[in-house]
C-alpha cells in the first residue's frame, strides 16, 4: 500500500506521489525565535520529524526546510523591553531552538534560513506583486496584498465570500478568522520599530510575517512543491496567505500536501504563550522528565488528534521506554548463547515491520504502527523465556529494532555493542536491584563492574555499559 496522508487542502485522505519519483519537498514553519519554544510548538516539530522520518523510511530522499522567524512584531518587541539589538536578542532563542531539537532527537532539517537573511528575495517577491497587480502601496508606504484580486483566496479554510473584509487592511501579523482582510506584505517603518529597517523601493520598512515563507520556500524548494505543515492554527491567516501570495506571484500551484497537526492542550486549552498555560522543555527536564519521554509522550498520539498533556502521560513513556530497554538486553543477551530459533521467529519480525511500516504509511497512523511493535515485543519476551530465541535470531531481531528506529528515535539498540553477555546479565540484574530499590545491591553490582573495566552509565537512554 502506497504511503498517504490527510490533505488538508482537499480534505480527503490521499496517496502521496512526490512532483519528483524518490524525492520529497517538504517546508515546515518554523519557531518565532522570541522566547523558549514550549513544548505544544514541539508537538508540531515532532509530528514534522515523523512525517521525515516516514518519507525516509519509505526510501525518499528528503529536503525539508524550516525558517526561523526572526523579525517580526514579537521578536522585536522583546528585543526592545531586554534593551538589546534584535540579532542579539533572537541569537539566544535560536541557540536554544537547536539545542532543544537534539534533546528530543529531532532529524535536523537540510536548510534553516533566517528570515532577516532573505529580506532581498521578499522584496522581489512583493515587488512582483505590485507588478502583477495583486498588491497595492498605501500611502505611508507599507504594501497590502489585495484578496479581491485573488478569486481562489479562502480556499483552505473554506472561506466563503461574504466572510471576506477586503475594504480593510491588517498590519498585525496574526488575526482572526472571520476577518479575512487585505494583509500586510511590507510594513512601512514606525517608531516602535527602533533599528529594524531595510531599504526597499517604498521606503524602510520590514516584511510582513506570511511573505517570509512564501519567499524562503520558493528559493530553496522551488515554486511547486510536495508537503507544507504546521500546527492548525496556522492555516488561518498564516498557511492561506503564503497561497494567496505565492501563487497569484508564481502562477502555478504553490503546494500539493498541506498537513496539520492538532493542538497539545493543557485542561481542554490549547497551550500557548499568550495563555500562559506552557511548559518549556526545560521546565519538564528540571522535574526530572527528559528528552526522550517528552519524544515519546508528543509523538504517541496520532498527530490529527489533539494531546492532552499530564504527567501521568510521563510517567507512562518511562514505563514504556524501559520495556523496550529491557528487551534490547535480553536480545543482546540471547545473541550470544548458540543454537537454532524457534520457526515462529522470522514470521514474527516480519509481521512487526510490516504492521508498523501499514500504520505509518496510512496517514502516519502511529498507534498501530506501535501495536505492532508491541505485539512483536511481547511474542519475542514469550519466545526468549522459552529459549526459542537466540543467535542468529536474536541478532535478525535486533536489527529489525534498528530499522523501526530510524523512524521512532528512541531505541538505538546498536549502542551496546560488543558488551560480553557476562557483563551485561550482570548490568541487568542491577537494573533489577535498582527497580526493587534495592540500591545496596545495584551498588555493589556497579562495583564488581567497575573493577573488571566497566562503567556502567545510567542515562535518560536508560543504562549504558562503557569499557573503562
Ligand atoms: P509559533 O512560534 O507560534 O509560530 O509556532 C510554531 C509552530 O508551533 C507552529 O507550527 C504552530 O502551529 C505550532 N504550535 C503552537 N502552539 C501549539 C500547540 N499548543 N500544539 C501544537 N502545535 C502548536
Ligand atoms: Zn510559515
Amino acid at each position: 500500500m502506497a504511503l498517504r496522508f490527510f490533505n488538508s487542502l482537499t480534505r480527503r485522505v490521499e496517496d502521496f506521489v512526490p512532483l519528483t519519483a524518490g524525492e520529497a519537498r517538504l517546508y515546515t514553519c518554523g519557531p518565532t525565535v522570541y522566547n523558549f519554544a514550549h513544548i505544544g510548538n514541539f508537538r508540531a516539530y515532532l509530528f514534522e520529524d515523523l512525517l521525515r522520518r516516514t518519507l525516509e523510511y519509505a526510501g525518499l530522499r528528503v529536503i525539508q526546510v524550516m525558517n526561523l522567524t526572526d523579525v517580526d512584531d514579537k521578536t522585536i518587541r522583546g528585543a526592545r523591553q531586554a534593551g538589546v539589538p534584535l540579532a542579539d536578542y533572537t541569537r539566544t532563542y535560536k541557540e536554544a531552538f537547536f539545542e532543544d531539537l537534539r534533546t528530543l532527537a529531532i532529524e535536523p532539517a537540510e536548510h534553516y534560513p533566517a528570515a532577516t537573511d532573505h529580506i532581498p528575495e521578499m522584496i522581489a517577491l512583493v515587488r512582483t506583486l505590485i507588478d502583477k497587480g495583486f498588491a497595492n502601496v498605501a500611502d505611508d508606504g507599507s504594501v497590502y496584498f489585495s484578496i479581491a484580486r485573488f478569486p481562489r483566496y479562502g480556499q483552505l479554510v473554506n472561506l466563503r465570500r461574504e466572510q471576506m473584509r477586503p475594504t480593510e487592511r491588517v498590519r498585525s501579523d496574526e488575526y482572526v478568522k472571520d476577518a479575512a482582510a487585505d494583509f500586510a506584505l511590507w510594513k512601512a517603518y514606525s517608531e516602535e520599530d527602533g533599528a529594524v529597517f531595510w531599504d526597499s523601493p517604498w521606503g524602510r520598512g520590514r516584511p510582513g510575517w506570511h511573505i517570509e515563507c512564501s519567499a524562503m520556500s520558493m528559493r530553496y524548494l522551488g515554486r511547486t512543491f510536495d508537503i507544507h505543515t504546521g500546527g492548525i492554527d496556522n492555516m488561518f491567516p498564516h498557511h492561506e496567505n503564503e497561497i494567496a501570495q505565492s501563487e497569484a506571484a508564481n502562477g502555478c500551484r504553490f503546494v500539493n500536501y498541506w498537513l496539520h497537526c492538532a493542538h497539545l492542550m493543557v485542561d481542554g486549552e490549547k497551550m500557548a504563550k499568550s495563555a500562559g498555560n506552557f511548559y518549556t522543555l526545560r521546565d519538564l527536564i528540571g522535574r526530572g522528565g527528559n528528552g526522550r519521554e517528552i519524544r515519546w509522550v508528543l509523538l504517541g498520539t496520532h498527530y490529527r488528534q489533539p494531546l492532552n498533556f499530564s504527567f501521568q502521560a510521563c510517567r507512562d513513556a518511562k514505563a514504556a521506554l524501559q520495556r523496550l530497554d529491557d528487551f534490547v538486553v535480553r536480545l543482546r543477551e540471547a545473541q550470544a548463547r548458540s543454537g537454532p530459533s524457534d520457526a515462529a521467529v522470522a514470521g514474527l519480525i516480519a509481521d512487526a515491520e510490516s504492521g508498523f511500516r501499514a500504520g505509518l504509511d496510512d496517514d502516519l497512523n502511529i498507534s498501530e504502527a506501535l501495536g505492532a511493535l508491541f505485539n512483536f515485543v511481547r511474542d519475542a519476551n514469550r519466545l526468549l523465556d522459552a529459549g526459542g530465541l537466540v543467535g542468529e535470531g536474536a541478532t535478525a531481531a535486533l536489527a529489525a529494532l534498528a530499522r523501526i528506529d530510524r523512524v521512532l528515535g528512541v531505541i538505538e539498540p546498536g549502542r551496546q555493542d560488543d558488551v560480553p553477555p557476562g557483563v551485561a546479565a550482570r548490568a541487568r540484574e542491577r537494573q533489577e536491584a535498582r527497580k526493587a530499590r534495592d540500591f545496596k545491591r545495584a551498588d555493589a553490582i556497579r562495583e564488581a563492574l567497575r573493577l573488571d573495566g566497566w562503567l556502567i552509565e545510567d542515562t535518560p537512554g536508560g543504562q549504558r555499559l562503557k569499557r573503562l
